[in-house]
């Protein structure tokens, strides 16, 4: 690994100035990605900015609309948080998933969502419960849907001086529920070959009033199924609608072949694995688990 300059900010202005002055440092979060890229590809880094210390993005606030989670909160954190599994029950579960208790009490939420990978186990949740991203920079502080802020494999929306400062997500209404399944050859310690995500809210009849589909691992970003979602809006749920979701769900998916599936199992998987997340969602609908009351 080459030789890099460490900075440890305090706050984010102290972090945003850093970013500043070094143009091509790189801000550190646990690091379970970042370091590993510097170790295997030799990927020559400047400076690092510890994210650390910067305490504004460590916090999590939760109230009556929304809750929003500082993007350094670290995986393991978000996952155990009672708050987290009723109400927003797709994140916890993906963010769950990831490596192991130990990866989880590093990897932080904003890492997952930076590092941009097809493949974030925290993502699909995320874009199916209509999350936001707030970022500061030198400009000072935008906010974008959070399914505009993948542009390619490990390539965002960020831009040269810009941090994640956290993600919001709106409270489900009443009568919600989601959940996340992914596919891998291990239970644990492995890349999703696939991940499927979905939230539904019921209204007072027990049809569908909203639905969200995100997939994971099938298209070169992290992508929301929407013509899936189309055939569930107002339909009585079961399993004819859902098998049909899954099946125009992986009509929109743009899966490769590659060493760990082919493109048509990945389709398969599809199918599969949206339903199920349906099926779940809906039972959480059903039961007022949702609304994180
Ligand atoms: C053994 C192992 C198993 C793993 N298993 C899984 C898995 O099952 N599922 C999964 O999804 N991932 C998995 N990962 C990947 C990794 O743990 C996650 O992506 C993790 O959440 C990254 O967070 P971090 O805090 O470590 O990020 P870092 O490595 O510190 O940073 C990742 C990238 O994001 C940038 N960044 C970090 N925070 C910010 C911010 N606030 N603003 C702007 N840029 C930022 C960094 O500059 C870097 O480019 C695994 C990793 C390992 C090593």
């Amino acid at each position: 690994m080459k030789r890099f300059e460490y900075l440890a900010p305090t706050s984010l202005a102290e972090a945003l100035e850093m970013l500043a002055h070094y143009p091509n440092a790189l801000p550190l979060a646990g690091g379970t990605d970042l370091l590993v890229q510097m170790k295997e590809s030799h990927r020559p880094v400047e400076a690092l900015v510890s994210l650390k210390r910067v305490f504004e993005i460590h916090q999590v606030e939760h109230n009556e609309a929304v809750i929003r989670l500082g993007a350094a909160v670290k995986a393991g954190v978000i996952a155990a948080d009672e708050r987290v599994q009723t109400a927003y029950t797709a994140l916890a579960v993906g963010l769950g998933l990831i490596g192991s208790r130990q990866i989880r009490n590093m990897a932080s939420l904003g890492g997952n969502i930076c590092n941009a990978s097809p493949s974030a186990d925290s993502v699909p949740g995320l874009l199916a419960l209509g999350t936001l991203a707030v970022i500061v920079g030198p400009e000072g502080e935008r906010s974008l849907p959070l399914e505009t802020f993948f542009v390619a494999p490990g390539k965002s929306a960020l831009q040269p001086g810009e941090l994640l400062k956290e993600i919001v997500i709106p409270r489900p209404p009443e009568n919600s529920g989601s959940f996340y399944f992914r596919h891998t050859t291990r239970a644990w310690m492995d890349i999703a070959f696939v991940g499927a995500a979905a939230a539904i809210t019921l209204d007072g009849g027990g049809r569908i009033a909203n639905a969200c589909i995100a997939l994971g691992a099938v298209a070169p970003t992290p992508m929301r199924a929407l013509e899936a979602e189309k055939v569930l809006f107002g339909a009585m749920p079961g399993h004819e609608v859902f098998e049909e979701a899954g099946r125009i769900a992986a009509a929109e998916a743009r899966p490769i072949d590659d060493l760990r599936a082919s493109a048509d199992y990945r389709r398969h998987l599809v199918i599969v694995l949206t339903r199920r997340a349906l099926e779940q969602a809906l039972s959480r609908a059903k039961n007022g688990n949702g609304h994180g009351s």
